[in-house]
């Protein structure tokens, strides 16, 4: 299938700087696109709860720009769309570290509601999934449970969600279920010590590899072809 030029194929990124040309299949002139822009402006400037994140975000980079660590930004961030309570999506391996992140949230005037990911206790194959799938096959392994992660921060009515460290696609599930808005703390990368960019940052170099094609394990193909 042929690659559609997007913005990641611009060398032109006039949408930042207005200074030059748009190139011809740009995403922001393209006629067709058009309808999408004026509901994105719409929504900024119509939906309360939008707008709020909108300007609570630009005032968060505007006015503290390169000044905080993410941890900081949240807090201000929170604060400033007026959130009392948020819900912490931990993830188990960094709950050391999570612990740390609640105290340093209530030092700062804000509650905490902390959902492990192992939250409901059940093993991993009491979803389906294989025994050969688990980390260490012929155990109790508990699964994750982001669904239940995110009703049960829905439930106390929490006004922002923070996810830390949840591994990929239980982020999504979590992202997905969550009433309140997300935003991040750790991208779990258990290879990289959580820098995800790692891999980015050396992928002329160590990381080159992944340019030949990430290698699927045979049980990857079967997940494709058959189980679903
Ligand atoms: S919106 Fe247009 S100018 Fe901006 S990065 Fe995308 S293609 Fe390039």
């Amino acid at each position: 299938m042929a690659n559609k030029f997007t913005c990641t194929e611009c060398n032109f990124l006039n949408c930042q700087t207005r200074d030059k040309e748009f190139p011809r299949k740009c995403l922001t002139t393209d006629e067709g696109n058009q309808p999408v822009l004026a509901d994105s402006l719409d929504a900024y400037g119509n939906d309360p709860q939008v707008a709020q994140i909108m300007l609570a975000s630009a005032q968060v980079e505007g006015q503290y720009y390169g000044q905080l660590t993410r941890v900081e930004e949240i807090i201000v961030f929170a604060k400033k769309i007026g959130a009392k309570k948020i819900g912490l999506a931990s993830c188990a391996g960094l709950i050391r570290e999570n612990r740390i992140f609640a105290d340093i949230l209530r030092a700062n005037g804000l509650s905490v509601y902390g959902v492990l990911c192992k939250v409901g206790g059940q093993d991993k194959c009491s979803v389906g999934i294989a025994d050969r799938d688990k980390i260490k096959p012929g155990q109790y392994e508990a699964m994750c449970n982001p669904i239940m992660q995110a009703k049960l921060c829905n439930q106390e009515n929490t006004d922002l969600n923070v996810i830390s460290g949840l591994c990929v696609g239980h982020d999504s599930l979590f992202m997905k279920n969550s009433d309140a808005p997300v935003t991040y703390l750790i991208v779990k990368d258990r290879v990289l010590a959580h820098n995800p960019i790692g891999a980015l940052n050396t992928g002329h170099s160590y990381y080159k590899r992944l340019m030949d094609g990430v290698k699927l394990n045979e049980a990857d193909s079967a997940l494709s072809h058959n189980e679903r």
